[in-house]
């Protein structure tokens, strides 16, 4: 069984259509999949998800695309964290892609949510964009491996995935990976440790080949892992294995579900 670490069926496209998103991800042997907040505001919809399906997980934090949040501090993020179904801090991090300017408010606030993981003993999902080098650097700086977590919708070279790595992180693979133009990727999905993979959706977004440029959704990370089962040499059997324990030992909160 595999599972899709990283997806937002709390937004209204998916979350309108769970019965028969669950049926998909059942018949293509998706266990479980983690809903991923991008706001405060979505958290209580995330969280919703979550309670109403044991195979969903959730998490809490404020993506750094959204200028406009409410200030919050750690210690909001920790207190929302306490819910049983609550895994994983995030997600957060850094995109110099798709805002400029003075981003001295995103790396705030991404110190913040790597404060927070610690002190909620919850992993993180990071998001990085063009911004690679200041996203190693404040994991280091804020001491990051002391939780770990996952570098998630991963884009960057293996040289990021080894620094990453060696701060206890887990790589996750997305759709992009399938794509035709995606040679240096999936150079790095070959080349990473075995137990350090996981694979995503990022469903609504990014759906893999032979989906590309529909509506994404949790089943198809299916299709992740049998591309990055391929470039492996593996099968999807084993890959599937593998990812699923690797996302049970990261999010250590996670009570899988039979
Ligand atoms: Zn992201
Ligand atoms: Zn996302």
């Amino acid at each position: 069984m595999l599972v899709d670490s990283h997806c937002h069926i709390n937004f209204p496209d998916l979350a309108s259509n769970m019965p028969a998103l669950r049926a998909a991800m059942a018949e293509n042997a998706v266990g479980h999949a983690l809903c991923v907040s991008v706001t405060l505001k979505d958290f209580p919809a995330v969280l919703a998800v979550a309670e109403a399906h044991d195979n969903i997980f959730a998490s809490v934090g404020v993506h750094p695309d959204y200028e406009d949040e409410p200030f919050f501090t750690a210690d909001d993020l920790v207190r929302l964290a306490q819910h049983p179904k609550v895994i994983a801090i995030g997600e957060t991090g850094l995109d110099y892609f798709r805002l400029t300017g003075d981003l001295d408010w995103q790396r705030e606030r991404f110190r913040t949510h790597i404060r927070a993981a610690i002190a909620a003993d919850r992993p993180l999902i990071i998001h990085t964009r063009s911004a690679a080098e200041d996203t190693i650097r404040i994991m280091r700086e804020e001491g990051a491996e002391r939780i770990g977590g996952v570098m998630h919708c991963f884009t960057e070279s293996l040289e990021v995935a080894e620094q990453a790595m060696a701060l206890g992180f887990y790589i996750s693979f997305s759709g992009i990976v399938t794509f035709k133009n995606a040679g240096a990727l999936k150079e790095v999905a070959r080349q990473i440790p075995l137990d350090r993979v996981l694979v995503e959706t990022d469903s609504p977004y990014l759906a893999p080949i032979p989906f590309r440029g529909k509506t994404n959704q949790p089943a198809y990370v299916k299709h992740v892992a049998e591309e990055v089962a391929r470039l492996r040499g593996i099968s999807l059997e084993a890959l599937s294995e593998a990812t699923t324990r690797n996302f049970f030992t990261l999010f250590r909160q996670a009570r899988p579900c039979s």
